[in-house]
């Protein structure tokens, strides 16, 4: 049994000022040294941020539709652990509850789960005697609750304050105290009811002491905390989020995966409970202010962009250019990431025209309309949070509208049918907002899709030079995913095998490469997930540990992967190491060998690389790097020194310093040279030109990529423009 003394202040309906006195109560009991327990019935984040204010703790929300009826007292004794006194501000009037559900979820529901006494504010404005009935009908309206008190507000005169009191006299309930109408007490509202304290801390920091010391002269606190005092012990257990995980992460110790939770004036909405079930859950919560945060706090695994108010700051939104593309980026490679309304327009295209992180192809704006209230909603897919099929109750808050409101692959049926959202193996986006404590094991499956997405340890370290014959460990092949290479091209749609093919039409996730033409991927079936992972130059590529990261992570979320790469995954490309990092992951590697480029161009343009009599050998080469660079293990003195015909793969850049090397090191200059751009595609073409003319500083011959150059005696069986 706790004894935890508590009371709700409730109002006779909305605009009467309860945010304003429970605040006002808030302060001034802290102000007496007590440790007060800041509560909120409903879903609204913006009056708890006011509490956290005054209390210095964070304000909780006690919402029985989110987080279910039977966990109302738990949460409340968890959040007033060690507090003196526990205040429960209301919502609305004492007995609106959810439309349709008589006052299921109303201020008078929680004080009967809760046991509270209620303290009722009555808005006096444009009242006298009358307020007595009133009172009277509140009082006894539902015999279930218990009316132990009233507050006046907006008292215009002591003369007034004198009437009210006498006329209350009868009533038999008592008068905890009275406010003028004042406006110093004035708090500013905007489209979605009061500023979020965190938007306007200096603003705040002023008022609340005038507040705090109004309502200490004006009410009487003694009076309050023994009707607190007087609410009956309380049997429940107090919620734990460490009962509520299931514990283990299978991180080893002192790796635990970082959860980003965007914070600060942009985004102040969020329920405490969701950063303690993840750590609970094992993760290590770091919050960031996107507004002025230019990077993704280090070693981010997942990302947690709650609500809030990004249409009043989309161009600074916009300005942090960095921290979008970062963002941008770590989506593509699967990085997890669970966003809720401004969480949504943030990730979205653009926001009032304005650019933002561009994860998600929607554009929103401000509209007229408020969107508000409860949904009920199925999960139609598995995503980072939840199993598809999973049930949920959510409610929604926002003046913004963003369309399309789904891709292919919505993320929820709504009870009406509709559906909505943005759903993926690594992402949840949408308008709704959940209570994670009224969803066991949620923050768990986001943990374990965080570690599931992490780049693998070694391939975080790995560096462009490979290690030298490093065995593949054996893992065991618990991962239920797999992955799939596929060599696609060069260039030509046809040039792919029926594997090859058919792994592309199985998949789930498609990771495609720059080389591999777009119109292989033109027409997947619905709801696969794909990711380009080779920009057009100039813009972010994403990197190879993050391309190895998000194999990674979208096969241990049970995904068939396919990574379609131009050519022969193994040559010039970087397909060992992705095979090397699905192995150390446990992950199943198929590869379906493409025809490489190094042969199948030169064979496209009609130059034989082999000819009996002529040349039964050739090499085929990165020119990536030019000769003498440290960093390359080309070895051109055999090379020039053999007659080998010579097969040049990414060589555009360095074609003038390599052949003048070959030239240097003996390779007689009227050798045959033939570069074939972009082989295979309509835009095919070859130039024909000497090993000293390609030598030629100035007069090279202009080469577009992706090109590859032959270099050898089977060039000149070439028919002459053929
Ligand atoms: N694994 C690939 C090669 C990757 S390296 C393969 O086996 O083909 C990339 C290089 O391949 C490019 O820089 C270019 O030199 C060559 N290449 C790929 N596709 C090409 C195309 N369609 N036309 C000409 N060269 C191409």
């Amino acid at each position: 049994m706790v004894n935890l003394p508590r009371v709700v202040i409730a109002a006779t309906r909305s605009g009467d000022g309860k945010t304003t006195v429970a605040t006002g109560i808030m302060a001034a009991l802290r102000a007496r040294g007590l440790r007060v327990s800041p509560h909120k019935v409903g879903p609204d984040y913006i009056d708890p941020s006011y509490h956290a204010a005054a209390c210095g703790v964070p304000g909780r929300n006690l919402d029985p539709w989110l987080a279910g009826e039977q966990r109302m007292t738990p949460l409340l004794l968890h959040g007033a652990h060690g507090a003196d006194i526990a205040v429960i501000e209301g919502v609305m009037g004492l007995f609106d509850g959810a439309a349709g559900r008589g006052d299921f979820a109303s201020t008078a529901h929680i004080a009967r789960l809760t046991a509270s006494p209620i303290v009722l504010v009555v808005g006096a404005a444009g009242t006298s005697a009358s307020i007595a009935a009133t009172v009277h009908g509140f009082a006894s309206w539902d015999p279930r609750v218990r009316l132990a008190g009233v507050v006046l507000n907006q008292v215009s005169s002591d003369r007034h304050e004198a009437v009210l009191r006498e006329a209350l006299a009868a009533s038999g309930i008592p008068v905890v105290g009275a406010l003028r109408r004042e406006a110093a007490l004035h708090t500013p509202s905007r489209h979605l009811g009061l500023i979020p304290a965190g938007e306007r801390a200096a603003s705040v920091d002023a008022w609340l002491p005038a507040l705090r010391d109004l309502t200490s002269l004006g009410l009487d606190l003694d009076l309050l905390m023994s009707i607190a005092r007087s609410a009956p012990g309380l049997t429940a257990e107090p919620w734990s989020p460490a009962a509520e995980s299931a514990g283990e992460t299978g991180a080893p110790p002192g790796t635990s995966p970082r959860i980003a939770v965007t914070a600060g004036p942009a985004f102040t909405f969020g329920y405490a409970e969701h950063d303690e079930l993840l750590a609970a859950a094992g993760a290590e919560v770091v919050t960031f202010d996107p507004l002025t945060t230019e990077q993704l706090p280090e070693g981010t695994d997942a990302l947690v962009v709650g609500g809030g108010f990004p249409e009043v700051h989309a161009g600074q939104l916009a300005a942090n250019t960095a921290l979008r593309e970062e963002v941008r980026s770590r989506a593509a490679a699967g990085m997890p990431i669970v966003a809720e309304c401004a969480g949504l327009l943030w990730l979205g295209a653009s926001l009032d025209d304005r650019t933002q992180c561009g994860v998600l192809p929607a554009r929103a704006r401000m509209t007229g309309t408020l969107s508000l209230g409860y949904r009920e909603a199925t999960a139609l897919r598995d995503t980072p949070l939840l199993a598809g099929g999973t049930r949920v109750r959510a409610h929604e808050f926002h003046r913004t509208a963003s369309e399309p409101a789904h891709g292919n692959t919505p993320a929820w049926r709504l009870a009406d049918g509709t559906q909505t959202g943005w759903a993926g193996p690594s992402l949840l986006a949408s308008y709704l907002h959940l209570h994670w404590a009224g969803i066991p094991h949620a923050a768990d499956r986001l943990v374990q899709a965080a570690i599931a997405a992490r780049p693998a340890g070694e391939a975080k370290r790995r560096t462009s030079r490979p290690r030298a014959a490093a065995p593949i460990p054996a893992a065991p092949l618990t991962v239920p995913g797999r992955v799939t290479l596929v060599g696609a091209g060069p260039g030509s749609t046809d040039l792919i095998t029926l594997r090859g093919w058919q792994a592309l039409h199985s998949a789930d996730v498609i990771i495609s490469d720059r080389l591999a033409d777009p119109a292989f991927t033109a027409q997947l079936r619905p709801g696969v997930l794909l990711i380009n992972a080779g920009k057009a130059p100039g813009e972010h590529q994403l990197s190879q540990a993050e391309i190895d990261a998000a194999l990674v992570a979208h096969a241990r979320a049970g995904h068939h992967v396919v990574r379609l790469k131009g050519g022969d995954p193994f040559i010039l490309g970087r397909g060992g190491e992705e095979a090397l990092a699905c192995a150390e992951a446990g992950i199943r590697c198929d590869v379906v060998p493409g025809l490489s480029s190094a042969t199948a161009a030169p064979a496209l343009a009609g130059i034989p690389l082999t000819h009996r009599g002529l040349s039964q050998s050739f090499a085929v080469v990165s020119g990536h790097l030019p000769p003498g660079d440290p960093d390359s293990p080309v070895d051109w003195v055999a090379l020039a020194r053999s007659a080998d015909t010579l097969v040049l793969l990414m060589a555009v850049a360095n074609r003038v310093s390599i052949a003048q090397q070959l030239l240097d090191l003996g390779r007689p200059p009227e050798t045959a040279v033939a570069c074939v751009e972009r082989a295979a595609t309509a835009q095919q073409q070859v130039i024909r030109c000497t090993l000293r003319e390609l030598a030629q500083p100035g007069g090279s011959p202009d080469v577009a990529n992706p090109a590859v150059i032959v270099i050898g005696p089977t060039v000149s069986l070439l028919p002459a423009d053929g």
